[in-house]
């Protein structure tokens, strides 16, 4: 649009939107080279029951830098999603992410569940279904202890083509959790029909909890509802022990948070979990 009006085309690129180009192209091919040189790293972030216990893993991945440091995913996730390199990131993601399950299955935690936040580039690949079975073949990590996260509003923008997606793997035996459920403004009625396990809460309702009114009534009622339609509740954001305690009232299920435990690199997982066993540095590029 810009260069169609020729010579005035200064008045409509700014320098700011082109700092902010450059900014991205830079960061996009800062990633290509990152995914060659193996620079990403998974964090894994215990999901435990009302009893606190370990119930399950979600793998959120990092970058390892040479030249920012480490990078989060919220800063380099939306880049990556822009152009089809989360294609390839969340590959590696899925694989690296069922071959640590694997490990923890064989070190004594063998019912642990590992949760792996898929891109809706990812779902819309024809043979995102095969893809899936085969790092499951590849890495021996059983079907019914995976979980795949799809973010509620993707979901609602593309009902139709990840539900039938979605529908086939869960005939397999894979779970599927709706992540940062309220976000999107989801009627009920599609609720009902979607072939999920799970639902987070996102964790600005757990936020909200204890600090607006109204907040308590809503959680508890889509607690309530979830169950009545056959899923499980995960809170997300879980940062005190007031909020984890009013959950537990609202007969939330499971709780994901840092008042139980930040995300972990995988060395201090295996140092937290299992104990006793050597911990050996898998390179999975
Ligand atoms: P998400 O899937 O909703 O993950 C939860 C985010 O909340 C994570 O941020 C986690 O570190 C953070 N978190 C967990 N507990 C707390 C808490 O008590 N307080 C606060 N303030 N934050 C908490 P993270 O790791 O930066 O990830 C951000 C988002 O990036 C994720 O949101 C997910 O949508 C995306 N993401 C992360 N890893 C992957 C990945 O491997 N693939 C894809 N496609 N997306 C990913
Ligand atoms: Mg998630
Ligand atoms: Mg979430
Ligand atoms: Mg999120």
């Amino acid at each position: 649009c810009a260069k169609k009006q020729g010579k005035h085309r200064y008045e409509f690129f700014t320098t700011d939107m082109e700092t902010d180009i450059i900014h991205k192209m830079r960061l996009e091919a800062g990633l290509h080279k990152a995914l060659k040189n193996g620079e990403f790293v998974l964090y894994y972030q215990p999901i435990v029951n009302v009893d606190k216990q370990l119930v399950a893993f979600e793998a959120l991945i990092r970058w390892q830098s040479p030249d920012y440091g480490l990078v989060s995913s919220a800063q380099f996730i939306p880049v990556a999603e822009d152009s089809n390199l989360i294609v390839e990131i969340g590959e590696w993601v899925l694989q690296t992410a069922c071959l640590f399950g694997k490990r923890l299955h064989d070190a004594g935690l063998t019912n642990v569940h590992m949760s792996v936040n898929v891109s809706v580039k990812e779902w819309l690949q024809d043979d995102f279904t095969d893809k899936v079975a085969s790092v499951l073949a590849k890495t021996a990590f059983p079907k019914d202890c995976l979980i795949l996260e799809i973010v509620e509003t993707m979901l609602i923008e593309n009902f139709k083509k990840v539900t039938d997606k979605i529908c086939n793997l869960k005939k397999q035996g894979i779970r599927i959790s709706l992540d940062d459920f309220g976000t999107g403004y989801s009627s009920l009625t599609y609720l009902s029909e979607l072939p999920i396990n799970t639902i987070k809460i996102d964790k600005s309702f757990v936020d909200a909890l204890l600090e607006k009114s109204n907040y308590a009534a809503i959680v508890g009622t889509v607690i309530q509802l979830a169950h009545e339609m056959g899923f499980d509740v995960v809170a997300e954001g879980v940062e005190t022990t007031e909020q984890m305690s009013f959950l537990q009232e609202l007969k939330c299920d499971r709780m994901q948070g840092y008042f139980i435990s930040r995300p972990l690199a995988e060395e201090k997982i295996w140092e937290k979990y299992c104990q006793g066993m050597t911990y050996t540095n898998l390179e999975t590029k």
